[in-house]
């Protein structure tokens, strides 16, 4: 069968250029990466551009957290990074976050048995429309049901909001991103007894558009929630806004060379470029 090869500018330029020359400067205080993963899945792997996937596979998986192991890496919930980044202090193991968007089922049969063996936390933003008694789907992905929520969160997984919907919050009008934020915590809440201290943005993240950025603070503030993920590419640290806090996409063409590079902030080049990109795309629609 014909397979597309794809060019891998992102990924070669990461390990072979940008991670040596990462690895010359000792690394900052208070740098935490927060891992970005969705569907825990076997992906069809001609589907589409490595760099556009967002399935990664059991497998691949089992070897990001090996990695992690034994590299003397541990995972943090998000409020814990958030106060490590704050204050570094003393702490010897490697800090990073590993989070999950879109509330998949595979969490439950695939990511959640690896992450046990290890004894890591994470943390998984739920689309609370599709998260029902009996299963749901989003994107045709079966969801978590709210009895596998509950389980999970019993065994130490954190859960926060991906909103109701899965909307492009940025086409809505005010009220009803206030409603999208606002109910989906409050449904989550109910369910967990008060748990959700965490938002993910759903989709590209706009972050040049700054009365937006002033909006959705405002709105998450309001709701009471204290931090937050979106997709722009890097590592957090210090100087990130607290709700919006910069992540590290992860796939399953993660090979070790890649996964490591991107822990190491040899990945975090690629945020100019995604910066410029969405510029030029307003501009271009304008
Ligand atoms: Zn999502």
């Amino acid at each position: 069968m014909y397979r597309r090869k794809y060019m891998r500018a992102d990924a070669l330029a990461t390990k072979y250029f940008f991670h040596p020359l990462r690895r010359l400067i000792p690394p900052s205080q208070g740098r935490v990466p927060i891992l970005m993963y969705h569907s825990i899945s076997d992906v069809e792997r001609s589907a589409r551009h490595p760099y556009y996937e967002t399935a990664t596979s059991p497998e691949v998986f089992a070897q990001h957290m090996q990695f992690l192991a034994q590299n003397n890496y541990r995972p943090l919930r998000l409020a814990e990074a958030v106060r490590y980044m704050a204050d570094p202090g003393q702490e010897t193991a490697r800090p990073v976050v590993i989070t999950f968007d879109d509330g998949y089922r595979d969490f439950y049969t695939h990511a959640f048995p690896i992450l046990a063996e290890h004894g890591f936390t994470a943390t998984v933003f739920l689309p609370t429309a599709s998260i029902g008694n009996t299963t749901r789907r989003l994107h045709q992905i079966e969801c978590l049901t709210w009895g596998e929520v509950e389980e999970l969160h019993k065994a130490g997984i954190d859960f926060g909001s991906h909103t109701v919907t899965h909307p492009q919050l940025k086409l809505l009008d005010a009220t009803m991103v206030e409603s999208e934020i606002l109910c989906s915590k409050e449904t989550i809440d109910e369910r967990l007894g008060g748990a959700v201290r965490s938002f993910a943005y759903p989709y590209a993240f706009p972050e040049i558009d700054q009365p937006f950025r002033g909006l959705l603070r405002d709105v998450l503030n309001h709701a009471g929630y204290e931090n937050g993920v979106c997709t722009i590419i890097g590592t957090a640290g210090p100087r990130s806004e607290r709700f919006f806090l910069e992540r590290l996409p992860m796939n399953t063409y993660d090979d070790p060379a890649l996964f490591r590079a991107k822990l190491e902030g040899a990945y975090d080049w690629l945020h100019p470029l995604q910066y410029a990109t969405k510029l030029i795309n307003t501009r271009s629609t304008a």
